[in-house]
């Protein structure tokens, strides 16, 4: 059972802390955690997530940035079913945590300022996970999965697509934490496709910020001192088309014949 803590809120660290029971059984069900899968959370907080996870599971990582908010869970939680590593995700290393070919599966109610960066450097050790289930802004969602040809496609659209396959799995309302953050969040899940080397992730990511600091320009002209006209036509993409009208296969394509 979870315990009754006190703690003092840090907006800094974007603490909005999950309350709704209701919210928290829906997210947990549709995690559908396992008693022998490997959970890792990040920023587990007052231990909203945590508790309900633990009734299933053997035991549980959990990477928090708060030193009382640590500490509280390492009172309440007997030591032989959680490893709290106190310090900033951001940094952390999760190949560290990895226990024989077992996939990590990992849960976080992110702040909203760092949800970005942190799921790109969670990205970067792809091949580590089996999926992962992250509260993030709405319209951080709504980017990430959005289809092209629309106002949300964009370069966090494509980068994450290519890399994995990402699903909105239901909005939460700002009344379900406390204190009340001023957007709507969602649960997204993530789960890895490992289908791409380095060398094209690398390619698709400078391909990216090259068209899309050009928005408006044509795809011939944002990518000409990659590809020729007739290279590009070649790759059965339009020159007379923009950024936002190539699909994700169009630029890893791009991206595959650049490496080439
Ligand atoms: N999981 C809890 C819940 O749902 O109630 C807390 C969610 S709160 C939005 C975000 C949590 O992440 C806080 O506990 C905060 O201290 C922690 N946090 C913020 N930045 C972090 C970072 N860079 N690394 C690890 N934890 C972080």
């Amino acid at each position: 059972m979870q315990k009754k803590t006190k703690s003092i809120i840090r907006k800094r660290f974007g603490q909005n802390f999950l309350h709704d029971r209701n919210i928290i059984q829906k997210i947990i069900r549709s995690i559908n955690p396992k008693i022998n899968d490997h959970f890792l959370e990040i920023g587990p907080g007052q231990g909203a997530l945590t508790y309900p996870l633990l009734e299933h599971l053997k035991k549980i990582d959990v990477i928090e940035i708060d030193k009382d908010l640590s500490s509280q869970l390492d009172k309440s939680i007997h030591s032989k079913d959680i490893n709290i590593y106190c310090m900033d995700a951001l940094s952390f290393d999760f190949k560290s945590v990895v226990k024989g070919n077992k996939k990590i599966r990992l849960i976080g109610n992110l702040p909203y300022n760092i949800s970005t960066p942190l799921i790109f450097h969670m990205l970067n050790s792809n091949s580590l996970f089996e999926d992962l289930h992250i509260m993030v802004q709405k319209e951080v969602a709504d980017r990430m999965t959005s289809d092209d040809n629309k106002k949300t496609y964009g370069r966090l659209s494509i980068a994450i697509q290519a890399r994995c396959n990402v699903k909105k799995l239901f909005n939460i309302s700002p009344n379900a934490f406390f204190p009340k953050p001023k957007v709507i969040s969602s649960l997204i899940k993530i789960t890895p496709k490992n289908n791409l080397d380095e060398d094209t992730l690398d390619s698709l990511d400078d391909i990216l910020k090259t068209v899309f600091s050009k928005r408006r320009k044509k795809i011939s002209n944002g990518l000409k001192d990659y590809f020729s006209k007739e290279e590009i036509k070649g790759m059965g993409i339009d020159c007379e088309s923009r950024p936002e009208n190539l699909t994700v296969k169009d630029y890893i394509k791009l991206s595959k014949k650049r490496c080439f």
